[in-house]
């Protein structure tokens, strides 16, 4: 091969920001929220009520007047005439005078004249409209109007991820529907002469396509619509004819056919008919990842090995179609790690005891770690980890 004149070797924060270049700014829609679960906000939210709505007492017991109740002690319990109820959804009507208290729930609204709350526990029925209180009734027993946040507050950012617990709060701000943004629509292909969909039988030499499977499920989890392309055999004219049926997608995403192989054909195919943004990472597993466009159609080459193209999805792929940057933890190391001299290498590791234990097989074509390992050991170019040091882990 002559000099490429594209980049190779890119480091993985290179990869992301070529990836990212590439993929079109997204327009919004609005839908109702039993729809925007895993979408992204796609504006500020504000809030348009308080929460809570009024001051409401955070136990069950008495609303009095904190004044009235002072000298409330077991062996000296203060007599309150009750004069009425508020519960949740059905506030007590009238006001309370001195000497008096109502009887109140969870979330009930305090009634004008009472700021405090006496628990059941310290109550004794006295007669029909009478309650003895053991000790003095607490101003601290309530949930303050707005303590949780105020009309106007902006408390959901644009950008923010829908997560049910987020969904939940979008609903307590008082929104029906939410502003997301579109879809990425994303193209799926396998490569391979020796591809099999699943449920087939299997010759010889054969292998079943568990990586559309995977990668689809993927997509899904980030929150992208889905083409299925299936499965294009080794030959630059059909994956040429596959990726003609990608019309529509933002991104091409296909396993297999990066390498060095006599029979990975579509990095010519990007030569040919666009452009190569980058190919080979600088990581272990996933070296050969490749990205590029082929007639302005964004593709994103994985390596066919299923842990090289989930390690490449986890590392570079996820973080560009989300948004959201990887969090590691830091936590021990129960055994080395070994490094690598010119490449960021992503082990397989299983989490016990709050300690990564190297996972063991670290081959790219052991499909089991993948579901065994709970997480990648990142370790720096060069920077091998002895037991007992900390580092820095990706949960899968
Ligand atoms: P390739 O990158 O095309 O050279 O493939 C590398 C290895 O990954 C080979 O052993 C392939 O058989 C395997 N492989 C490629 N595509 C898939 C797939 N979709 N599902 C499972 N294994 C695959
Ligand atoms: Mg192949």
């Amino acid at each position: 091969m002559t000099r490429p004149d594209f980049p190779m070797h890119v480091t993985v924060p290179q990869a992301r920001a070529h990836l990212a270049a590439l993929l079109p700014t997204l327009g919004h829609e609005t839908v109702p929220l039993a729809q925007a679960a895993g979408r992204t906000l796609a504006a500020d939210l504000p809030a348009l009520v308080s929460h809570p709505s009024a001051t409401e007492s955070a136990l069950d017991g008495i609303a009095a007047r904190e004044a009235d109740t002072l000298l409330a002690r077991p062996e000296a319990p203060v007599r309150l005439r009750m004069v009425g109820e508020s519960r949740a959804g059905v506030p007590f009507a009238g006001s309370v005078g001195p000497g008096e208290c109502v009887r109140i729930y969870t979330g009930a609204p305090l009634p004008p004249g009472t700021d405090a709350i006496c628990p059941v526990e310290q109550l004794t029925e006295d007669g029909a409209d009478h309650v003895a209180l053991r000790r003095p009734a607490r101003p601290g027993d309530v949930r303050a109007e707005g303590g949780d946040f105020r009309a106007g507050d902006v408390v959901l950012r644009a950008g923010t991820p829908l997560t049910p617990a987020r969904l939940a709060l979008a609903a307590a701000l008082g929104h029906a529907e939410v502003p997301v943004r579109r879809r990425l629509r994303v193209a799926l292909l396998s490569t391979g002469d020796e591809v099999v969909l699943p449920g087939q039988p299997l010759r010889p030499g054969q292998v079943y396509d568990s990586n559309s499977v995977g990668l689809r499920a993927l997509l899904a989890e980030c929150g992208c619509e889905v083409m299925p392309l299936g499965h294009a055999p080794d030959s630059p004219a059909a994956l040429a004819a596959t990726l003609e049926q990608a019309g529509g997608a933002d991104l091409l995403l296909s396993s297999g056919g990066v390498s060095m192989g006599r029979y990975d054909f579509l990095r010519d195919l990007l030569l040919e008919r666009g452009q190569v943004s980058f190919w080979k990472v600088r990581m272990r597993p996933g070296g050969p990842a490749l990205l590029g466009r082929w007639n302005g159609l964004p593709v994103f080459g994985l390596p066919g090995n299923p842990v090289s193209s989930l390690v490449v999805f986890e590392v570079i792929v996820r973080p560009v179609l989300t948004g959201q940057a990887p969090h590691p933890l830091r936590l021990r190391a129960a055994t080395p790690f070994a490094a690598l001299p010119d490449k960021t290498a992503f082990w397989r590791a299983v989490l016990r005891d709050g300690a990564a234990h190297d996972y063991g097989a670290q081959g790219s074509g052991i499909l089991r770690s993948l579901s065994e390992a709970q997480a990648l050991v990142v370790v720096p170019e060069g920077q091998a980890v002895a037991a007992g040091d900390e580092v820095e882990v990706l949960l899968l």
